[in-house]
């Protein structure tokens, strides 16, 4: 599965793009020096070759000439004739990018200026979608891999809500992560915005369980990625008509009705544990210690299944109560996953795979999140559960090969179904 790259226009938004920009990106800035990590840790910095040129030729003054001389490295895997992924930034020792002064800033930011900046280091967390169909649109999020971010997201009830501004200076400065090109024939790139909210509509519709909002999202990206025929007249009161069935009553009935096992639930998420941390790297050391207060409160042992297994069903039965103060917080985290993924980023069989790769993610998340909440006597500490999505997305949103791997292992074992992905978000 791989993200459409050629962002319209040259990657560039135009005027005429709207930007549709949910509340928490507004709220955001950079915890800077106050930051509890650094995005300058443990990451993969990629430079381009104007980048790369730039960083190894035009900086001139003394101090950053001599970091960069000795930082700025050549990728050994680079593809020829490929501009991008040409050129990293090596981090030094402890895994901190050597840009780093004594109070956690960036010295080429502060003193260059923003400007000089690669693409990575200027656009994170933020993301943009463009989508450059009859009413160009543009669609920012933010990741929460960034505990500024993950707070926002989080602790604050209306931190999805969404504003519509014209183009703006900050859309401008920024890349398209994802483009989606809307004069494709397809349902999902000409219809993007609506089945967008479409999905913040199944969420809301169902707001006493996120678990219920996302099974019907589940149904409606299965009939979205089997859709024949092309976009038509009738598409836009097909999908009207999809998000109404799955919203009501009847259908929150139904789903109630379903049998559900969370013994099945629970092998499938410590079996992509066990895929996650067979050989953990660096990365992996530095976040485990945020995660591990969940593994606690979940009761979590690899050489005790048994006793895992009814440490986490304790879990799971307390959580609803333990979340009561913060009926939204989940909501929140599943919306903001979705959407920074660019959902519905593709059509057909991808579209589903895509739906599948997020279900991973969110069931992953909700797991480490019943742990967090299970190791308090009362309500769920906010700081304890920030720390731990952060980490949480560090280590699994950010790898692209074990959510790959997850999904294929559904695949085999015929799980990637409507009804696999029920069993897996309701935990
Ligand atoms: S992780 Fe977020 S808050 Fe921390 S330094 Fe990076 S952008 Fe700023």
């Amino acid at each position: 599965m791989a993200y459409p790259a050629k962002a319209p226009s040259g990657g560039r938004p135009r005027p005429g793009f709207a930007v549709k920009r949910p509340k928490y990106l507004r709220d955001f800035s950079c915890a800077g020096s106050r930051c509890i990590d650094t995005c300058c840790k443990d990451w993969h910095i990629d430079l381009d070759v104007r980048e790369f040129d730039y960083l190894r030729n035009a900086v001139q003054e003394p101090e950053l000439k001599e970091i960069l001389s000795s930082a700025i490295r050549m990728d050994p895997n680079r593809k020829a004739g490929s501009e991008t992924g040409y050129g990293y930034i090596e981090l030094d020792s402890s895994g901190k990018c050597p840009l780093l002064d004594e109070c956690g800033l960036c010295r080429l930011q502060v003193r260059v200026g923003e400007g000089a900046l690669s693409k990575t280091c200027k656009t994170y967390p933020r993301s943009q979608v463009f989508v450059n169909g009859p009413m160009p649109e543009i669609h920012q999020h933010a990741s929460m891999s960034c505990p500024e971010v993950a707070r926002l997201v989080m602790c604050e009830p209306s931190a999805l809500d969404l504003a519509q501004v014209n183009v703006d200076a900050d859309a401008l400065r920024l890349p398209a992560t994802i483009a989606i090109d809307g004069q494709r024939p397809t349902v999902a790139a000409r219809y993007f915005s609506d089945i967008r909210s479409g999905v913040r509509q199944l969420l809301d519709a169902h707001p006493s369980d996120t678990s219920l909002g996302l099974f019907a999202v589940i149904l409606f990206a299965h009939a979205l990625s089997r859709r024949e025929g092309g976009p038509s007249r009738e598409d836009a009161a097909w999908i009207a008509e999809k998000v109404a069935a799955y919203s009501s009553r009847e259908f929150a009935i139904a789903y109630f009705g379903l049998r559900s096992d969370p013994s099945i639930a629970f092998s499938i998420l410590q079996a992509f544990v066990r895929l996650r941390f067979r050989s953990p790297d660096r990365v992996a050391h530095t976040y485990v210690d945020h995660l591990s207060e969940s593994f606690r409160g979940l009761s979590f042992d690899p050489e005790d299944e048994a006793a895992s297994l009814a440490g986490y069903l304790r879990a799971r039965d307390e959580f609803p109560e333990r979340m009561r103060e913060r009926p939204w917080m989940m909501r929140n985290i599943a919306l903001a996953m979705f959407e920074s993924s660019g959902f519905p980023a593709f059509d057909g069989p991808e579209l589903w795979s895509q739906l599948v790769v997020l279900c991973v993610r969110y069931s992953l998340l909700r797991m480490v999140m019943t742990g967090i909440a299970s190791r308090q006597d009362g309500p769920l500490d906010p700081e304890a559960a920030v720390r731990a999505v952060y980490a949480y997305s560090r280590l699994v949103d950010h790898n692209v090969s074990f959510l790959e791997a997850s999904r294929k292992i559904l695949e085999e074992k015929g799980l990637a179904t409507p009804a696999g992905m029920a069993v897996l978000i309701r935990g």
